[in-house]
C-alpha cells in the first residue's frame, strides 16, 4: 500500500475533540484512511507527496438529502413562482409522469451527471431517495439505480399520493407489495408527512411497517407549516428533515429524543418561504446536518457550498456550524461515522479550497473554491 502525505495545509478542519482545526498541518492517507494528521513539520515521510500550496482542507461534504433519481425540467413553474404567478404544473406528479416515461439508462446518466456536478463542488457522500416512481416498478427500479451509486438509498415510496388513487389504498401498496420489493435495494425509509401529502397515522404506519422490514426511519417534516411530522420522528428517533417551522415543543421534544435535524436552505431558497431559525436549534443543543435536497421541483441545487452560504446569510449559523453541519452533521443524519471528519481511521474524503480558510466557503458565495 502506497502512502499520501499531504503537506502545506494552511488550514485544515479535522473536527478530532482535541484538535478540530490546524493550521500549518498536513496528514498521511494510507489505505484509503486517514493514518496520521498534524503539524505539518512532525509529518512522518511518505511514498508520495502533494503540497496544496498553503491552501484550506475540509472534509469532503456528506449530502445526506437528496432526490437525484429523476427525468424533466421544472424551470417553467420555477420561473412562474419567481415572477409572481400562481403556476397550475402539476408539482411532483410532473416529475412522475417524466420520470415514469424515462428508459433506466437516461435515470442513471442523470444520476451520473449530478454526483459529478457534486463531486466537483466537494461532496463525497450522497443519500439518494427514490419517490418519483410511485409504482412498485418504477420505485424499485428508481432504488435499483440509486444502488449503483451510494450505499445510502431510502425508499420514498410516501412521496405523494398517485392522481387518482386513494391515500388508504396507496398506503397499503407503499406499506405490502411496493415494500416488499423495494427493501432490498434500501437502507432508509421516508416518509413526506405534511399536509396534502401524509398524516400522522400514515406516516406512522408507513416507517412502522418500514422498520419491520429492516429499514431505518427518516421524514420530511414541518416543511410548509407546524404539524406532527417532527414529534412523530422524536418518537421514532429517525432524523427529521426540512423543520422550518418548530414550536417550542417540537423543539422540545427533538432535544429530549436526541435526534438529528436537517436543514435544506435551498428549499426556503427556490421557494421563497422563510427560513428556519437554525440559532433557536443550535441554542438548545440539538444536532444539525445541512443538505441540498437536490431535487427538479423546490431546490434543484447540487452545491453545499451555496448551502452553507445561505445558512450563514439567512439561518444564523457561523460558518465554522455550517461546516460542521455539512460534513460531521451529515454524517449524523446518515450514522455513519467515517466520513464527515477527517480524524485518525476516518476515509480520507477530503475537499482542498482555492482559499486559507474554511470561511471563505460562506465569505465568497458562488465562487467555485473546491480544487479537488
Ligand atoms: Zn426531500
Amino acid at each position: 500500500m502506497t502512502a499520501l502525505l499531504v503537506t502545506n495545509i494552511g488550514e485544515l478542519v479535522t473536527w478530532d475533540d482535541d484538535r478540530p482545526i490546524l493550521n500549518d498541518a498536513a496528514f498521511v492517507v494510507d489505505g484509503g484512511k486517514i493514518a496520521w494528521f498534524g503539524q505539518r513539520n512532525e509529518a512522518p515521510s511518505a511514498d508520495a507527496v502533494r503540497d496544496v500550496g498553503g491552501a484550506a482542507v475540509i472534509p469532503g461534504f456528506v449530502d445526506s438529502h437528496t432526490h437525484l433519481v429523476f427525468a424533466g425540467d421544472r424551470s417553467a413553474e420555477f420561473e412562474a413562482r419567481m415572477t409572481g404567478q400562481p403556476y397550475e404544473a402539476g408539482g411532483i406528479r410532473t416529475t412522475v409522469a417524466a420520470t415514469r416515461a424515462a428508459t433506466d439508462e437516461h435515470l442513471a446518466a442523470n444520476v451520473a451527471r449530478h454526483l459529478a456536478e457534486m463531486r466537483a463542488q466537494g461532496t463525497t457522500t450522497v443519500e439518494i431517495k427514490s419517490g418519483y416512481g410511485l409504482t412498485t416498478h418504477d420505485e424499485a427500479r428508481s432504488l435499483a439505480i440509486a444502488q449503483q451509486f451510494t450505499q445510502e438509498t431510502t425508499f420514498l415510496g410516501a412521496h405523494v399520493v398517485p392522481a387518482e388513487t386513494e391515500i388508504a389504498a396507496y398506503v397499503e401498496l407503499v406499506t405490502g407489495e411496493m415494500l416488499e420489493r423495494c427493501a432490498p435495494y434500501a437502507r432508509w425509509i421516508d416518509v413526506f408527512c405534511e399536509d396534502g401529502a401524509f398524516g400522522a397515522d400514515e406516516s406512522r404506519a408507513v416507517l412502522e411497517a418500514g422498520i419491520a422490514a429492516g429499514l431505518l426511519p427518516r421524514i420530511h417534516a414541518n416543511q410548509l407549516g407546524l404539524g406532527p411530522g417532527v414529534r412523530l420522528a422524536a418518537e421514532l428517533g429517525a432524523p427529521a428533515d426540512h423543520c422550518t417551522f418548530l414550536s417550542d415543543a417540537d423543539i422540545a421534544a427533538v432535544v429530549e429524543s436526541g435526534i438529528v435535524i436537517g436543514l435544506l436552505p435551498g428549499v426556503e431558497f427556490s421557494t421563497r418561504q422563510p427560513y428556519p431559525d437554525a440559532r433557536k436549534l443550535l441554542d438548545a443543543g440539538v444536532t444539525v446536518s445541512l443538505a441540498t435536497d437536490c431535487n427538479p421541483g423546490s431546490s434543484y441545487t447540487s452545491s453545499m457550498p451555496f448551502c452553507i452560504a445561505v445558512a450563514v446569510r439567512d439561518m444564523n449559523m457561523s460558518p465554522r456550524e455550517a461546516l460542521w453541519s455539512a460534513t460531521k452533521g451529515g454524517a449524523a443524519s446518515l450514522r455513519i461515522d467515517d466520513v464527515g471528519h477527517l480524524g485518525v481511521g476516518a476515509k480520507a474524503d477530503f475537499a482542498v479550497l482555492n482559499a486559507p480558510s474554511y470561511v471563505h466557503l460562506a465569505y465568497r458565495p458562488g465562487v467555485p473554491l473546491v480544487v479537488g
